[in-house]
Parts: C-alpha cells; sequence; structure tokens
C-alpha cells in the first residue's frame, strides 16, 4: 500500500506584525522524510510503503505566511505528487491554524489541491494539531483528521502513527468514511485548555467512547488557536464514521460532544499559578521558597507567533534590580552580534529587544558582561549570547527561537537549576520544563498573544463567538455536506 507523505504546517497569530518567509521554514523533501518522528515505526508497524513527497515545518510561528513563500512550496509538493506515481492514500502532516496572505486558510488550500491532483477515490487523511482552525471545505474535502490528545504536546508520533492507521484501515476495509464536522463558537488560548485537566479530560474521555461505538472510526476534539482573526476561527468537533451506513449515529455523536464542549465553555482555565501582571509574577517568584521559578511571559509567546522580543518583564527585572534571574530569550540579531564582536567576558552596551514588537515596551539599554557564547553547529542551531548586567542574564539569538527545555538553557551555558527566577517567553511551559520547575507561574503580560482574549481588536473572526460575546446562545449544527452524504 503506497501513502503519500506531505504538508506544509504553520501557526499564524494575525495580530504579530512578523509574517513567514520561506527561509523560516524546514523543508524536507524526499528520503530526509523518512526520518520525520514516528513515520518509520508506523509504516513497519502498518505494513505500509511510505511515498515522501515533501514536508515543511515553522521553525517558529508567527504571523502570516508570505504567499510567495507558501506557493512555492505547495506547487513543489503538488509536482512530487504528480511525479510520485499511483498512490492508495494520501497523509498529510500539517498544523492546522496557518494562514497565507491573500489565500487564508491553508489548511483547506492544500487538501483542496490535493483532492483535485488526486480525484475522489483516493483517500485523504490529516496528522493535525488540535490548535486548529478548520473550514467546512477542509472537512469536505478530507477523509479524516487525527489530531494530538495531549497539550503540552506529547504524542506526535502516536498521533501520525494513529492517522496512517485510520487511512490504511479505509484503504484495506475499500470503504469511503465519512466525517461528520461541528465548528464550536469558541475562541480559546491553548493554556485554559491543556488535557490533564478538566474540562479536556473529559472531553477526551467522552470523544474516546464515542469512538469504541460500532461504526465509528474516530472522534477528536480540536481546541483551535483563538489568537487568529479570521472568520474561522475557533473550536471544533469531530466523528467520523466508517461508512454511509454509519452517518446517522455519527452525526447524532458529534452534537453531544460538541453540546458538552460549548456546555463547559466557562470552565476552560489554567492548570497553573496565574499572576495578573509582571510585577505580580516577580513579587510572587521572589516570596516562593523553590527553586527554579518559571515566569512565562505568556503576552509574547513565540510558540503561538508572537514576536518574541517584548520588553515588558525584562524593564521591570532591571528597574527593580532583581538579584538572580534568567530572561529566555531575545530575538535580537545587532545585540548578539555585538556580544560576539567582543567576546566571552569582554563588557558591551546594547540596546535589548522592542525591535519587531514594537508596541509593548522599548528597547532596555543593557551594559554588561558577555558570560557566554554559543555557535550554531548545524543549519537548524542558532547563535546564541548570555549577557549580564547585574543579576539578570538575558540570552540573545541571532534568529527567533524557542525554549523547550534544560538542553536550550544549556547551549546558552546556563545551568537553571542553578537560579532562583527564570523568565520564559512561554505560554504553558513545554514538558521537559514542567519536569524540572519548582513553581510554574503564568504573567498575564500584555502582547500580541495576550491571554485575555477580549484585550485584542479583532474584526474578522465570525460573531457572535465565546468569550467575546458572553451572552450568546447556541445549539451544534453540522456544517459539512459530506456529513450529508453530498459531497
Ligand atoms: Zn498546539
Amino acid at each position: 500500500m503506497r501513502i503519500g507523505i506531505a504538508g506544509i504546517s504553520h501557526e499564524a497569530l494575525t495580530f504579530s506584525p512578523v509574517s513567514q518567509a520561506l527561509e523560516d521554514f524546514r523543508v524536507l523533501r524526499g528520503p530526509e522524510i523518512l526520518g520525520y518522528r514516528g513515520l518509520g515505526d508506523a509504516a513497519r508497524a502498518l505494513d505500509i510503503e511510505p511515498v515522501p513527497l515533501l514536508v515543511a515545518q515553522a521553525h517558529c510561528p508567527s504571523g502570516v505566511v508570505e504567499e510567495r513563500a507558501y506557493l512555492d512550496l505547495r506547487d513543489e509538493m503538488l509536482q512530487r505528487l504528480h511525479d510520485a506515481g499511483p498512490l492508495d492514500g494520501v497523509c498529510l502532516i500539517l498544523h492546522g491554524a496557518m494562514l497565507v496572505e491573500h489565500i487564508g486558510s491553508g489548511e483547506t488550500d492544500q487538501v483542496r489541491m490535493v483532492r483535485a491532483a488526486l480525484g475522489r477515490d483516493i483517500p485523504i487523511a490529516v496528522r493535525l494539531d488540535p490548535h486548529a482552525n478548520l473550514t467546512e471545505e477542509f472537512a469536505n474535502k478530507a477523509d479524516t483528521w487525527a489530531c494530538f490528545r495531549t497539550a503540552p504536546h506529547r504524542d506526535q508520533a502516536e498521533t501520525l502513527h494513529r492517522t496512517l492507521g485510520l487511512l490504511a484501515e479505509c484503504v484495506r476495509a475499500g470503504r469511503r468514511p465519512r466525517p461528520v464536522f461541528i465548528r464550536v463558537p469558541l475562541l480559546l488560548p491553548g493554556e485554559r485548555a491543556t488535557t490533564a485537566v478538566e474540562p479536556m479530560r473529559s472531553l477526551l474521555a467522552m470523544a474516546r467512547e464515542i469512538e469504541a461505538l460500532p461504526g465509528i472510526l474516530n472522534a477528536e476534539v480540536l481546541i483551535g488557536f483563538g489568537w487568529a482573526d479570521t472568520w474561522h476561527a475557533g473550536a471544533s468537533v469531530l466523528v467520523t464514521a466508517r461508512d454511509e451506513d454509519h452517518v446517522p449515529e455519527a452525526r447524532r455523536q458529534a452534537r453531544r460532544l460538541a453540546q458538552r464542549m460549548w456546555d463547559e465553555r466557562e470552565r476552560f482555565t489554567f492548570d497553573q499559578q496565574v499572576a495578573r501582571s509582571a510585577d505580580e509574577a516577580i513579587d510572587a517568584a521572589l516570596r516562593a521558597e523553590e527553586r527554579p521559578v518559571f515566569i512565562a511571559d505568556s503576552g509574547d509567546n513565540p510558540t503561538a507567533g508572537a514576536p518574541g522580543d517584548s520588553t515588558h518583564v525584562l524593564a521591570r527585572l532591571v528597574a527593580r534590580r532583581v538579584p538572580d534571574a534568567v530572561v529566555a530569550g531575545f530575538p535580537d540579531p545587532a545585540a548578539a552580534h555585538a556580544c560576539f564582536q567582543r567576546g566571552v567576558g569582554g563588557t558591551v552596551t546594547v540596546d535589548v529587544g522592542g525591535k519587531l514588537d514594537t508596541v509593548h515596551g522599548a528597547p532596555v539599554r543593557m551594559t554588561g558582561t558577555v558570560e557566554h557564547l554559543h555557535r550554531a553547529t548545524a543549519p537548524e542551531d542558532v547563535n546564541l549570547a548570555t549577557l549580564r548586567a547585574n543579576g539578570v542574564r538575558v540570552i540573545l539569538s541571532d534568529r527567533r527561537y524557542t525554549y523547550h527545555g534544560p538542553d536550550d538553557f544549556a547551549k546558552a551555558g546556563i545551568d537553571v537549576l542553578a537560579h532562583k527566577l527564570i523568565v520564559i517567553k512561554l505560554g504553558y511551559l513545554m514538558a521537559p520544563l514542567r519536569e524540572i520547575a519548582r513553581r510554574e507561574i503564568l504573567a498575564l503580560t500584555p502582547g500580541f498573544a495576550d491571554m485575555e482574549l477580549t484585550r485584542l481588536p479583532y474584526r474578522y473572526v465570525t460573531r457572535p463567538v465565546y468569550p467575546l460575546d458572553v451572552e450568546m446562545r447556541w445549539h451544534p449544527i453540522i456544517t459539512n455536506t459530506a456529513a450529508y452524504g453530498e459531497a
């Protein structure tokens, strides 16, 4: 069974002024894709032959993708699909929240073009992140999709395996599945919908129960990506019928799942300590007996697509002369370059941050000692400079970069366990940091990824939508025609 493997993934925070260019993608072509996490094991276990085409992933999320960059990648992907010879199915590896300038939903466009190339009879399954905003057209042209069931995410490989398993099952059975899709008018920051706590835990348990029913292929709960000011932003559910005969049952179950998600809308909340401001977070961290304490500068979270160089928290640390803090980090090529020029042990004066995000704080002038330099060792690596001014250490990078675990700090010469306070540009801590943080404080800082969605200037999202319209009423409506047997 020959399964094409392809897809371009990205997550677009529309409020960000930083667009995504071609060089901001890591592109795997042909055999390079065979090393993709989980693919080899899944292919062997499922006895399928992966036909690797093109897989592109953003180094770091941002604002919308530049049209030319997207079209270059998409057209190469389609050419490789054309050249691949007969396929039994296609598995797309997508995120779900890509937006392309002048085109809109990048996932919808990819499914539309791949469907046009394959014709009606070859199934398409999609591996998604649950922070996906899907459209009706997507839900009519893809046969099914599976998304991660953990947030923070730790089941990427399993989800790819699951997606390929669903696809292989459909091909072997010779039946076309029928996805039933319901959009739930709910905008969520991912931090309010982590999966180890309620209500996501129960919603995922309900999806698993539905999935075990006869005639149901899979059931998914999509949190959506709330920081996208676009008509189709929001949560959704999917229940896929194994075939035409089971569509009525899938429709019934999808309505139950969507209604339950809607009924829980006021219960989505943070699973860590929350501080209303940077100062409140710093006070709480300094008072804490534990170490290290992590403060997430959540309004400027680059893993959600924010620029990552807002100086809002850094300015407070410097003004308050905090005795021991690490800030990870600032994408600031000019400041990093100045440190490399001076060398370890040298003294420099640089203006840090405030260059991509010019709204949430001016550059902060710092005079300090260059403590550590890390030179990139591979094309995907980054140059890092660690600058110390009094008790505050900042990590400067030559491009946008995200700090997921202790290894990223080690590269910058920092042992996180040796410090009292770590300020990080993130929302929830990624799993490797959660394991070592003795305390985690989410600071509701201002920024383009503001956790308080009602503070953001939405213009294009479909209204009414919760929580922008608190008083709204809603009941589940199935919105894709495939669920009516009409597509
Ligand atoms: Zn995600």
